[in-house]
């Protein structure tokens, strides 16, 4: 079966009682070719594993389970899992599981694999938690390649000083390697979205730098950003109750002018100046 085709998908779907819920972000790809050029850049080989985070019918579960050892398929819509059931018979290397990615523990899923990957057309209304979790938990992950809304994804590699950049583009660079590989227009997804999207590859990289206190610094990000047209001094001493005369010394001590607001800032500045100012 084409698994982005409609016509041959729709009868199967009403077999099961199917249909999109916009709430969980079902826009699948219609595409042909998009499923497998996702799958050959996400730095799969055959002794790779794969988590996707929400298979629908399968169309680039297909193409990964092609490419890799096995592929781990983790999907909420407790109807698309007949669904699967049938359009994946004939992959032997992948599992679904029906389960919130959000509350899977991904750390015993990766337990014991040579080398695993995520890979995803992510529901693009939890783009950014799902990204963070992957993150912050610290995962023995090589890449994570996933399409995403094209304004989100150039938040996500945006220079500092940059418009799009942001709290969300400081926290990213902490984890990863952030890198655009292409473009995808509306008319490859049905029900098409109303924007475009674009595929990216996160490499996990160690921190930039090392940093006193991992968590103060994120909290500095987050205030930075909070009141991004405040000045960074104010925009800090309003959250973190350290006296302005401490933040601005600390600021220049960086090597910042005292005026400077948080969008100028790299995410290894930020570890700089929380150093400076968890001693205070
Ligand atoms: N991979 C398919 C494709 O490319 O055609 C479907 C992608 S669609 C954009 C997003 C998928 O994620 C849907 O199947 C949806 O049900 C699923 N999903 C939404 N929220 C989820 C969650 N929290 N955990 C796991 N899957 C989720």
């Amino acid at each position: 079966m084409n698994l982005t085709s409609m016509k041959e998908l729709r009868p199967l779907m009403e077999k099961h009682g199917f249909s999109f819920s916009k709430t969980l972000g079902q826009n699948f790809l219609i595409d042909a070719e998009v499923p497998a050029r996702i799958a050959d850049n996400a730095g799969i080989d055959e002794t790779t594993t794969v988590i996707e985070i929400g298979p629908g019918v399968g169309c680039l579960t297909k193409e990964l389970s092609k490419r890799a050892k096995e592929v781990i398929a983790i999907e909420i819509d407790s109807r698309l899992i007949p669904v699967l059931g049938e359009t994946l018979s004939d992959c032997d290397n992948v599992t679904v599981i029906n389960e919130d990615v959000l509350k899977a523990d991904l750390h015993a899923l990766c337990d014991g694999k040579e080398r695993v990957c995520v890979c995803a057309n992510l529901p693009y209304y939890i783009t950014t938690p799902i990204i963070m979790a992957l993150l912050e938990q610290r995962l023995p992950l090589s890449r994570i390649t996933v399409m995403i809304q094209k304004e989100v994804a150039q938040r996500f590699s945006a220079s500092p000083g940059k418009k799009e950049y942001g709290a969300i583009t400081a926290a990213i660079n902490w984890y990863a390697k952030p890198k655009t590989l292409f473009t995808v227009s509306p008319g490859c997804f049905f029900p098409a979205p109303k924007v475009e999207s674009s595929v990216i590859a996160l490499d996990l990289v160690p921190p930039p730098t090392k940093v006193h206190d991992e968590k103060f610094m994120f909290s500095l990000i987050s205030a930075g950003f909070e009141q991004r047209r405040k000045t960074l001094v104010n925009a800090l001493a309003a959250k973190i109750g350290i006296p302005k005369t401490g933040i601005e010394k600390a600021i220049t001590d960086c090597g910042f002018e005292p005026t400077v607001r948080a969008e100028r800032l790299s995410v290894t500045d930020f570890a700089a100046l929380s150093d400076k100012l968890s001693g205070l």
